[in-house]
């Protein structure tokens, strides 16, 4: 049967009545706004001159428009696309033990993430809740879990980096009662990338839940 996407609105072939989405995309990009990231949709742009034409032309020229932040997410997808089995079947990649190691620190990535580009879209953040998220991802690399990582997990520098970004932030940001958070679109497309490689085996905790050491 013909069913439309409810992402982006595209038809597709289903054989399966449940099937909501055209694509693996699609799916992904759904799940991430339902657990509460703000990432742009796809908008239907209509190309009207002026409104006589309007009136004049039963069939309007309907083009989608691609916001830049996802082409940018779609750019740092396709260069992790390698690491696709790595991160989204640890079992099947790595031993036991590290496997197990990898799905802590998966969890913890995931978490921070999520808080960050969450955070990234408030006009105010308080330097006491960058404090929390800065004081935990120390806690983090200095665990046993992080330092004993694969040296081929893809992220471990990544994480090493970003702790120290997010140090310095915070720290600058002591002086002021609110500040808002400087995540740039190119930032803010890599985590959701990231995001986006993680989401099907990792499952979302709130930062509360969850210990870094
Ligand atoms: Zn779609």
């Amino acid at each position: 049967m013909e069913k439309q996407c409810e992402r982006c609105g595209n038809t597709f072939q289903s054989k399966r009545d449940t099937k909501k989405f055209c694509s693996e995309t699609c799916k992904q990009y759904a799940y991430l706004i339902r657990h509460g990231l703000n990432i742009p949709r796809l908008h239907i742009v209509t190309n009207v001159n002026d409104t006589k034409q309007q009136h004049l032309n039963m069939e309007e020229k309907i083009t989608f428009k691609q916001p830049l932040i996802i082409k940018l997410i779609e750019d740092f997808m396709n260069n992790q696309r390698d690491l696709d089995s790595m991160i989204s079947n640890p079992d099947s990649y790595w031993n036991k033990n590290d496997a197990l190691m990898i799905k802590w620190v998966n969890m913890r990535l995931k978490c921070i993430l999520h808080n960050l580009i969450r955070l990234s879209y408030k006009p105010k953040v308080f330097p006491a809740t960058l404090s929390a998220l800065s004081g935990a991802m120390m806690q983090f690399v200095r665990s046993n879990k992080y330092r004993l990582l694969p040296e081929n997990y893809p992220y471990k520098f990544f994480i090493k980096q970003l702790t120290e970004k997010i140090r310095e932030v915070t720290e600058q940001s002591a002086n002021y009662s609110e500040i808002k958070l400087p995540l740039t679109q190119r930032r803010k497309a890599e985590f959701i990338a990231i995001l986006y490689n993680l989401s099907s085996v990792t499952p979302l905790r709130k930062f509360s839940e969850l210990t870094f050491d």
